[in-house]
């Protein structure tokens, strides 16, 4: 490694005279040379281990020295490749080889082609015929769904122990037995497949023989890279935004595996849905053909037994859909079918009829504007998507308000980080982190609160955890005890709904201890004495009394904190999903204001985004209070301009209608048209009886998408989109990162570009746009949003650029934000006092428990692709709901046991899952399995300012399903 010292060294390689920082070892200051010396268990992101002595070379000494853990000396005289030096890479070579399984031994042998063995067996000119006829007997594991393990095929050289415990923080892999039986063990050497692994694939990416390998996915095989073609793009799932290589075979059109890139904030880590989870592209559900209503499925209403609600429904309660139909032709007789979680393409489609784009477009556009003239803008409204680009995002929202006059335009975001906006936004003046996920290298401290981000943000998790190895204390706050809680060091296992008691009561405690930063609070901040005021009502016996967790440990948290030099704040949905989110966000900020843990490298606020394209969507103006760049929709002068820009009189001077509210709307026969881009709230939105009556009861619903969702039942019109591997585009990831998303695929059949499909509509309303490309749109986007200025396609390069970002040419962007002032109009810091309040729907005798909802790692949002890719469905491929097991054994549940949840809303039944990671009296379901669709639990209660539902509480009973089956 190269070192960052003052002191320098100064010696001979290869007779070129080399100056490297001390401490710099050769086999890095050769390679800075543009000297190659080869090496096996040398993987530079890793500490030098030295053991397979590939990269010996001569220094004069009587042994040869191993060139990747061996510091550079002064006036050292290094020799990389004499005939000697070369002569025993060779034999080494040799060596290896003839321990290695014959080639045709199993497919994983033929998909290794870029085998670092095999092309150092080629350099040398060594064939495994006159080697030892062996192999060591080691045996293989194909337990894993997409990796296999040929232990023949090891060399020992730990580079997948250390990709596992030191990149990704997972731990997994060790050694086991002795001498010639020697091999890497998954945890107490059980099948990967059945282990601890999280399928992350580092071990593969790391691995120099053919011993760990990917699988062929959908019969694609691996091959060489030399023979695919690499397309450089990012992953579709979450807002870490991981920059990685899809490897396309283009004779058969399809991507043949992905790798992890280079990039500064994702490091070319990836986890389980980025490297195995892309094949959702090629199932054979996609949508190829416009589809419009047949007449015999009107009145309108859900379509499938699943979004009917049969599969989930009580005894007693046969026939009531909650859309005033009845309950299907089989009455409740398929309650208990469970179909795999996949939408059964023959029960849906016939309701449907193939139209071209021509009928297809012309009937939306003909629909939208009728509702429109007869309605006003109040009856029209649009849900875009944080999983479509920026272009796609700008171009939706510019739609919706030039073309019906009305801001009724939002997505996700609001079932996401929109209380957090609102606090960030009241607080700090901006909705976007300050600081990035990578920067909790230079923090002392660092807060994860209300996150899962092992499973949720799995790659911006192995910094946290790699961050505690370097020294960072991990302070892991959450009801749940997930996997970081296995890496913190300090754990507040708090009571779900407590999250403002907590940090009152921290703060409480650092106002006591004399820990606050007072220059940075007379400076930078205001309302300081209304907030001290507040919590000093919160002395950590009060603050633990409320929350469950220990006053010792609030007080340990708060010296923590407040003797650090550098605290960041990590939060996720535990923080924002509640009806108190935004007083959760504003005690995290306070929190960071007044240890003046804003605006220095290692500190700061960082809600981590959930979608791929959150934070772009929002910024983008997909949202109904706010313009491009965050531009108040209800501001005259705002409004005005983006009339010039935009050529249109009388946009709408109110406010629009957020996701719950439209809704809402819709029920009340306000809202009666829709256009829904990539967006499925039947399944996303809290208390789905409700949903799926306002979906029932809307005059027109046009969906765009990639599959036939549970909300596309309600469809009258359905337009098949393109998947993300199919378009270019930019995203911007939770750190504020630009990146260019580049076209693997052909879109399949007659599935469009969804620019191009926003465009075909905008011009049937007569708006008369002429985008030419992706790219023309971004440079629209750039020209009117002044934190994207000087952003272009040309400049983004392989890595994009963050933003703020004054020098695109020679900058990544800015790290950190706010080092001098704070975007609000004063500039300064708002502290926001904020008192505990009780959830919405507290347990009672007939609803026992609490139940929170959230994501699973192999799963995303409502499963539309995620339960499409092999990888992951077959890794996680049911529902679960997760209990403590004094609870389970109470309720008289077995691990695996059919479950029945029920709260005021709906019931579902699905597999008890027992997990000590619950706390007594809580029970955790992910959302995504429409078969047992956790939102039909959920209640609709919202947040005041962010107007997000409250999705991880409320009361549920839980017990075994009669005559339930495992
Ligand atoms: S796939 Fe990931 S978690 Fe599993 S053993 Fe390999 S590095 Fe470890
Ligand atoms: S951490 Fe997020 S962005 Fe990275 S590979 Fe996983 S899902 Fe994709």
């Amino acid at each position: 490694m190269v070192l960052a010292t003052t002191r320098t060294v100064t010696l001979t390689i290869d007779g070129q005279q080399i100056t490297v920082p001390d401490g710099t070892t050769i086999w890095a200051a050769a390679r800075a040379a543009g000297i190659d010396i080869p090496v096996l268990c040398h993987d530079e992101r890793y500490d030098p281990v030295g053991v397979c002595r590939m990269c010996v070379v001569d220094t004069g000494a009587r042994a040869y020295a191993a060139a990747c853990v061996r510091p550079c000396e002064d006036g050292m005289d290094v020799k990389t490749a004499t005939p000697e030096v070369e002569r025993s890479r060779a034999t080494l070579t040799e060596l290896l080889l003839a321990d290695q399984p014959p080639a045709d031994r199993d497919p994983k042998q033929r998909t290794t082609g870029d085998n670092e063995l095999l092309a150092l067996a080629e350099r040398y000119g060594v064939t495994r015929e006159g080697g030892l006829p062996l192999s060591s007997g080691r045996g293989t594991d194909t337990s894993n769904p997409v990796i296999a393990v040929d232990h023949d095929a090891c060399i020992l050289c730990d580079r997948c122990v250390r990709a596992c415990d030191d990149i990704q923080g997972n731990d997994v892999i060790g050694r086991s037995g002795k001498g010639y039986a020697t091999r890497i063990a998954f945890d107490l050497n059980d099948p990967m497949g059945s282990s601890s692994c999280v399928t992350c694939g580092e071990c593969v990416a790391a691995c120099p023989t053919g011993a760990l390998t990917n699988k062929p996915i959908r019969g694609i095989p691996i091959r060489p890279r030399a023979e695919l073609d690499q397309v450089d793009s990012v992953c579709p799932y979450c807002g870490v935004g991981c920059a990685l290589t899809y490897h396309v075979d283009r004779e058969r059109g399809a991507i043949a595996f992905a790798e992890g890139r280079d990039q500064p904030g994702s490091k070319g880590r990836l986890c389980v849905k980025g490297r195995y989870g892309w094949d959702y592209a090629a199932s054979p559900q996609r949508l190829t053909t416009p589809l419009i209503r047949r007449d015999s499925a009107y009145p309108k209403g859900p379509l499938s037994a699943d979004v009917r609600g049969e599969m989930n429904r009580a005894p007693g309660e046969n026939g009531a859909t909650g859309d005033g139909r009845k309950g299907g032709k089989d009455g409740g007789r398929r309650r208990g079918r469970r179909p795999g979680g996949l939408v059964d393409y023959a029960e849906v489609l016939p309701h449907f009829r193939e139209a071209t784009w021509e009928e297809a477009l012309d009937l939306v556009a003909r629909r939208l504007t009728g509702i429109y003239a007869a309605g006003g803008p109040g009856a029209i409204a649009g849900f875009g998507s944080a999983k479509c680009s920026n272009e796609e995002a700008y171009l939706f929202q510019k739609l919706i308000r030039t073309g019906f006059h009305t801001n009724n335009v939002d997505h996700c975001t609001r079932l996401c980080h929109a209380s957090s906006v609102a606090a960030l936004f009241e607080g700090i003046g901006s909705g976007a982190v300050s600081t990035t996920y990578g920067d909790v290298v230079n923090s002392d401290v660092a807060i994860v609160t209300g996150s899962n981000p092992t499973a949720n943000h799995p790659v911006a998790s192995s910094f946290f955890k790699q961050a505690r190895r370097n020294g960072t204390t991990i302070i892991y706050v959450d009801p749940r005890a997930d996997k970081m809680a296995d890496h913190a060091d300090i754990f507040c296992q708090l009571k779900p709904g407590t999250d403002v008691a907590f940090y009152n009561g921290v703060m409480h405690e650092v106002i006591r201890l004399g820990l606050t930063d007072a220059e940075f609070i007379s400076r930078r901040t205001s309302n300081y004495d209304a907030l001290a005021a507040t919590v000093a009502d919160y002395p950590p016996e009060r603050a633990g009394q409320i929350t469950g967790v220990p006053a010792d440990v609030i007080r340990r948290v708060a010296r923590a904190w407040g003797e650090a030099r550098a605290g960041v704040i990590f939060w996720g949905m535990g923080i924002s999903q509640h009806t108190t989110g935004t007083d959760n966000a504003r005690c995290l900020i306070a929190l960071c204001s007044i240890t003046g843990n804003v605006g220095r490298p290692g500190t700061g606020l960082h809600p981590l985004r959930g979608q791929n394209n959150v934070q772009g969507a929002s910024d983008m103006g997909l949202i109904p209070m706010f313009y491009p760049d965050y531009k108040k929709a209800d501001d005259p002068d705002v409004r005005a301009r983006f009339e010039g820009l935009w050529d249109t009189p009388g946009l709408d001077p109110e406010r629009g209608l957020t996701v719950t509210e439209i809704i809402g709307s819709a029920l009340k026969g306000g809202v009666r048209g829709m256009y829904m881009m990539g967006e499925n709230p039947f399944l996303s939105d809290p208390n789905i009886n409700k949903v799926r009556k306002a979906l029932s009861a809307l005059e027109f619903l046009v969906v765009q998408d990639i599959f036939l969702t549970e909300t596309a039942e309600f469809a009258d019109v359905i337009l098949p989109a393109s998947s993300y591997l199919e378009k270019d585009g930019t995203y911007t990831n939770t750190d504020r990162r630009v990146q260019l998303g580049r076209k693997v695929l052909d879109p399949p059949g007659q599935a469009r570009l969804d620019w191009e499909v926003i465009q075909d509509i905008a011009n049937r309303i007569g708006l008369g746009w002429t985008y030419a490309s992706a790219r023309e749109i971004f440079e629209e986007i750039v020209s009117v949003m002044p934190s994207y200025a000087n952003l272009t396609y040309g400049n983004l390069g392989p890595a994009g650029k963050l933003y703020p970002n004054p020098d695109p040419e020679h900058s990544d962007g800015t790290v950190v934000m706010f080092g001098e002032r704070f975007n609000t109009d004063d500039g300064l810091a708002h502290l926001v006092p904020a008192e505990w309040l009780p959830a919405k729907e507290l347990p009672s005798p007939e609803y026992p428990f609490v139940l929170n909802t959230g994501r699973l790692l192999e799963h995303w949002h409502t499963g539309s692709m995620t339960r499409r890719s092999f990888a992951l469905d077959a890794i996680s491929p049911r529902a679960e709901v997760y209990l403590h097991p004094d609870d389970a054994a109470e309720l008289g549940l077995a691990d695996g046991d059919m479950a029945r949840v029920t709260s005021r809303r709906g019931t579902i039944e699905l597999a008890t899952r027992v997990s000590h990671r619950e706390a007594r009296g809580n029970c955790f379901i992910p959302f995504h399995f429409r078969e047992a669709a956790a939102n039909l639990l959920t209640i609709d209660e919202i947040d005041p300012f962010g107007k997000i539902p409250e999705f991880k509480f409320c009361a549920v009973r839980i017990g075994p399903v009669p005559g339930g089956d495992r």
